[in-house]
């Protein structure tokens, strides 16, 4: 405990990391789990000490006398589980961090953007892995977590890009400049209700034939 507070007095990762959190192209829960890693606020242990004496610091999974951030994001066996089944590797959290949020702002340096992302996504599987082993008893397979993460994180990316492209492709797709010469008739009947795209555009389109045939014109555009 006494080395998150002093790496959060000292480090400037941390300050760096937690204005970039919210930039990352992340489901907004995780970015709320990294804020919370940067506030110092999950309730590990430590934390839990921190404010009720009777709690005990030491991690429930592997029995380590302290559970900080660190230790049950990166370091507890459980976690290292899950980081071992990741592209990240080990190697990354080797031989440094004092603290989770020291770790963030060193990857932070290295990664881009995107990875940094993914890198947020384990450490938030980590931590509910964490809990449901502690609150619900559930032991799933660890190996395939850091996937199923990032997988999440690639998912929420492709649907938002989906959502981005659709309005421009419905605007060139179903309407062009007529060409020269010919009429435009616009014409729309008044609807209670809005039935989608394709279905009002088809609806205008027979009420400008009718109105053409109506008013006995030979041509409409
Ligand atoms: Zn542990």
């Amino acid at each position: 405990m006494g080395n998150e507070a002093q790496a959060s007095a000292s480090g400037n990762g941390n300050k760096t990391f937690s204005k970039s959190i919210w930039k990352l192209d992340v489901p907004p829960r995780i970015k709320l789990f990294g804020g919370k890693v940067c506030a110092h606020a999950l309730a590990t242990k430590c934390n839990l000490a921190k404010r009720i004496p009777s709690v005990g610091m030491n991690c429930e999974i592997c029995g380590a006398l302290e559970e900080s951030n660190l230790h049950a994001l990166f370091l507890c066996p459980f976690a290292m589980e899950i980081w071992v089944g990741s592209t990240f590797g080990v190697d990354l959290l080797q031989g440094m961090a004092s603290s989770a949020t020291d770790v963030l702002g060193r990857v932070a340096d290295i990664l881009d953007t995107a990875q940094l992302g993914d890198f947020l996504a384990i450490m938030w599987e980590c931590w509910n892995a964490r809990n449901r082993f502690i609150f619900s008893a559930k032991d799933g397979w660890r190996g395939g977590l850091a996937s199923r993460a990032v997988g999440f994180v690639k998912s929420f990316r492709e649907m938002k890009e989906q959502e981005v492209k659709d309005p421009y492709e419905q605007n060139t797709q179903f309407w062009k400049p007529p060409d020269s010469g010919e009429v435009v008739l616009a014409g729309v009947e008044q609807q209670m209700e809005f039935h989608g795209a394709e279905l009002e555009e088809a609806r205008a389109c027979l009420f400008a034939l009718k109105a053409v045939i109506a008013h006995g014109f030979r041509r409409g555009v």
